[in-house]
């Protein structure tokens, strides 16, 4: 069963389920005070992982810059057309 998580404004999130997939889920009526609420979205069940995988993924959504050093020496230089006769 779908659940879906929603904010209210005065109230805070509220969760509710669905019986389907269906329908536009962006906005809910507050349970509580019938306000239009909007939809809160959560990465699905990163919470059951590990801190350490968690952490891991969070840090891989950063690019790392490297240096020049890092990568080593460029081995894709292009090759001159002596070393390559069989290519026109
Ligand atoms: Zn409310």
């Amino acid at each position: 069963m779908p659940s879906y998580t929603f904010h209210c404004k005065r109230c805070g999130n509220f969760t509710l389920f669905f019986s389907s997939m269906s329908g536009n889920k962006s906005e809910a009526n507050c349970p509580d005070c019938k306000q239009q609420s909007a939809r809160v979205y959560f990465p699905p069940n990163l919470f059951s992982y590990s801190k350490e995988l968690r952490t891991r993924i969070e840090k891989g959504m950063e690019p790392r810059i490297m240096t020049k050093q890092e990568l080593g020496p460029n081995t894709m230089k292009r090759k001159s057309a002596i070393q390559r006769p069989w290519q026109v």
